[in-house]
């Protein structure tokens, strides 16, 4: 592995400091599940490894029905999945947290980690999206925000400047009838890459939709908001005819390659499988809102 320094701020002007000064050649550490590996393989560079676990700006993880919740970028899967009401109330990323590499790899991981990857199989992100999360990025010139399905520029690139990093996610509070899920295709039970991923969420109200999304992770360069699939449910009474319409459209969306996990055949095909089964579950947890 190439040589580099390793500093520990512990506040977040110290963190962005070191950032401004380094540019380029800092790299923010936060699980290192991801960063110790693409270093070790010369993927990623770093002159100085900035550890922002100790940050209290990106360990915040609270959840208020009124406000939402927020989620610091250094909190690791297991304490949001540990947390009873965020858990209750964002059941979508809960599927996603689970899933994310085993227990052990749950311990460190973390969400900020597992975005600024960028990687297009990225569990957390499809399941972000259908919550409706917000980044909240900070650099020594300030602090900016953008929709999730913003940040990604393609396989390992984001928006993210030299001098900034990811503060903290921000989820709108789920309102009645509010139902989420994220499912995943990967040929092993765990420990592997999703060959497709799918994150669903409706609102239902009267027993009309009047609300939904859909993201699908490693079908694009990025993940893909599937915006058009999401609108054929609006005004339509949650049922398979209409999941099945909105499947339909999610499989056009998708541009899938070919390469060692699936062929892109496959991979249209789960689009679709994956999409009906997650808005399926979605709509059985809409009742836990009602
Ligand atoms: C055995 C194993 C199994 C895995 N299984 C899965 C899986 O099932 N699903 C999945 O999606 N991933 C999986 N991964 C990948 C990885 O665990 C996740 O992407 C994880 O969420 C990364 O989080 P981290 O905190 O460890 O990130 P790090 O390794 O600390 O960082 C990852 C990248 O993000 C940058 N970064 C981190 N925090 C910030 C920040 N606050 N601001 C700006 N940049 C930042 C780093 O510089 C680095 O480039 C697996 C990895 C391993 C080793």
């Amino acid at each position: 592995m190439q040589a580099f320094s390793y500093v520990r701020p512990t506040s977040l002007a110290e963190a962005l400091a070191v950032l401004a000064r380094e540019g380029e050649g800092a790299r923010c550490l936060s699980g290192g599940t991801d960063l110790i590996v693409q270093l070790r393989e010369r993927r990623r560079f770093a002159n100085v490894v900035v550890d922002v676990k100790r940050i209290p700006d990106l360990n915040v993880l609270s959840f208020d029905p009124q406000t939402g919740a927020i989620i610091g970028a250094a909190v690791p899967c297991y304490r949001i999945y540990s947390h009873a009401a965020l858990a209750a109330a964002y059941p979508g990323l809960m599927d996603a947290v689970k899933l994310i590499g085993g227990v052990a790899i749950q311990g460190r991981a973390t969400l900020g980690g597992n975005v600024c990857t960028a990687s297009p199989a990225g569990d957390s992100i499809p399941a972000l999206m259908v919550h409706r999360a917000v980044v909240v990025i900070a650099s020594a010139r300030g602090t900016r925000t953008l929709a999730l399905e913003d940040f990604f520029l393609g396989p390992g690139k984001t928006v993210l400047q030299p001098d900034e990093l990811v503060v903290s996610f921000k989820l709108p509070p789920p309102p009645p009838g509010f139902g989420a899920a994220y499912l995943r295709f990967t040929p092993r039970n765990e420990m592997d890459i999703a060959v497709v991923g799918v994150g669903a969420a409706i609102t239902v109200r009267e027993g009309q939709i009047v609300d939904a999304r859909i993201a699908l992770g490693a079908v694009a360069p990025t993940p893909l908001l599937a915006r058009e699939a999401a609108e054929v449910l609006i005004g339509k009474a949650p049922s398979p005819e209409a999941f099945e319409e909105a499947a339909r459209a999610a499989q056009a969306l998708a541009r899938p390659i070919t390469d060692v996990r699936g062929t892109a055949e496959q991979r249209r095909h789960l689009v679709g499988v994956l999409t009906r089964r997650a808005l399926m579950q979605a709509a059985q947890r809409t009742t836990l809102y009602a």
